[in-house]
């Protein structure tokens, strides 16, 4: 008889799970409440990045100047801005779907729970369906964080979710949140022209970056006109009159039109029946996991936000094979474990951010001794040609045997050039390897290599 895989959430966990383990040949139903592609296509990933790439279209058009071109301004179209992330989540939702029906996975619409150990209860339209499972996962990932100071209310005060894009664009947006998605914000909606106001909780933007990287974003943070409040943290907003205001605890107040929440998320892990399973769930509601992605319950398994690890998209797919295979028994070399600290993660804003492995202030902060080498694109043909020579590629490697440790790119490209450095990172490449390869020329790589010499 087949193993019996169970999904409760059809995200980039769940549904790479999925595939994989029907693939391997267990007999899957995913139980998804909302769209099959997750909260990644339907709110987060796809819906920024399509309109992070309007964005960039726009700043584009007011510089080409550089390209030897006439500048003609564009403007932003709200409703085809709203079709075309419609358009592009509808895309990929279809796609993933058709991929699941045609590897035989049942796909039912409606609210999954554990009813016990081996029972999942999923509700749909159609009634209450009980199921019996050999291994179950869940992936219901999580939710935008909304402080108890804060009520979003889709119009003047949003949350993430309800920013793609907004109803009216907001002539001065207040970004309460400087992480990731937070800065990402600010670069989306300075691109398409709003006044941005930036609280900084720290005396940082990205305070978990290194602070080189950081400094490169926050000087052209500085140069779109961005106003920062450092050391501020965000307390109360009072929205009236086409207008908010943003208290902050040291008594300053930012005024805007609106005002965008981007303060974090929380796992989605109420309600789920997980006690009744024997689930364990730490204090801000995670299911803590092992390397093999179990929870304390050996089949029952967590993947995506809902885990407590790096809240990405694609470790949430690495996690849903890992987990596939894993029910299926494939998981018997060493190497087969994700190792979290070698996930290339990026930040989608001009510039473009993005890292892997160890950090020059992490090494500094524990003292190992590292080699770092860092190049500019301004040295880089290439980046000449792009009329784009802003950033830097810097390269960690470990100064006695030349293994490659880590990396960081700030610049045009950074999230795909990462992928050199992820791939010497994992496979724990040396320096030399790199500079041996022979790479296309002109190319923003070659900065890559130099660095790597
Ligand atoms: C604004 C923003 C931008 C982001 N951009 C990126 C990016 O560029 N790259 C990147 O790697 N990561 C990005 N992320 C992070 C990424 O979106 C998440 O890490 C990813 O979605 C996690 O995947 P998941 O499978 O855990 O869950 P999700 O994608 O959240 O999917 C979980 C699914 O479970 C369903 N569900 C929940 N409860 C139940 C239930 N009881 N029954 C049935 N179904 C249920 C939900 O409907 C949802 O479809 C971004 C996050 C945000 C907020």
């Amino acid at each position: 008889m087949p193993v019996r895989m169970v999904i409760i959430g059809g995200g980039p966990g769940g549904n790479t799970a999925a595939s994989y383990a029907a693939r391997l040949g267990a007999e899957v139903t995913v139980i998804e409440r909302d769209v099959v592609g997750g909260a990644a296509h339907l709110w987060d990933c796809i819906p920024s990045k399509t309109m992070i790439a309007t964005g960039g279209a726009m700043s584009f058009t007011r510089r080409v100047e550089g390209m030897g071109l006439h500048r003609q301004e564009a403007s932003l179209d709200l409703p085809a801005q709203r079709r075309r992330v419609q358009g592009i989540e509808g895309r990929i939702n279809h796609h993933i779907t058709r991929l699941l029906d045609s590897q035989g996975v049942r796909i039912l619409r409606g609210a999954g729970r554990l009813k016990g150990p081996h029972e999942v209860v999923a509700e749909t339209a159609e009634g209450i369906e009980e199921i019996e499972a050999d291994a179950i996962l869940v992936s219901t990932g999580s939710r935008p964080r909304i402080p108890d100071w804060a009520v979003p209310d889709g119009e003047r005060v949003l949350t993430t979710r309800q920013a793609y894009p907004p109803r009216t664009m907001p002539d001065h947006l207040v970004v309460i949140g400087s992480g990731v998605t937070g800065v990402e914000f600010v670069h989306m909606f300075t691109s398409f022209g709003s006044e941005v106001t930036l609280i900084v909780s720290r005396q940082q933007v990205l305070p978990r970056k290194d602070p080189e990287v950081a400094a490169a974003l926050e000087e052209e943070l500085l140069r779109r006109g961005v106003h920062l409040l450092k050391g501020a943290r965000a307390a109360g907003i009072e929205a009236s009159d086409g207008s908010v205001a943003v208290a902050c605890d040291d008594g300053r107040v930012a005024r805007g039109s609106h005002a965008l929440l981007a303060i974090g998320s929380v796992p989605n892990s109420d309600g789920m029946g997980l006690e009744t399973a024997g689930v364990e769930v730490d204090a801000g509601g995670y299911i803590p996991i092992n390397h093999h992605c179990q929870s304390n319950i050996a089949h029952i398994y967590a993947a995506g936000d809902v885990s407590g690890k790096l809240p990405l998209s694609s470790v949430a797919s690495m996690q849903g094979r890992k987990i596939a295979e894993h029910v299926m028994g494939l998981h018997t070399r060493e190497h087969r474990h994700i190792d979290y600290e070698k996930a290339a993660s990026a930040i989608f804003t001009e510039p473009e951010i993005a890292d892997v492995g160890l950090a020059e202030a992490e090494a500094f902060a524990t003292g190992r001794k590292t080699r770092v080498t860092k190049v500019p694109f301004a040295a880089a043909a290439k980046a000449l040609i792009n009329d784009d020579p802003v950033g830097f590629v810097k390269i960690l490697s470990d100064p006695a045997t030349g293994v490659v440790l880590g990396g960081s790119i700030v610049g045009r490209n950074a999230a795909e050039l990462i992928s050199v450095i992820a791939l010497a990172v994992t496979a724990n490449l040396k320096v030399s390897d790199i500079v041996e390869s022979c790479l296309a020329h002109p190319t923003l790589a070659e900065a890559l290599a130099d660095a790597a010499e």
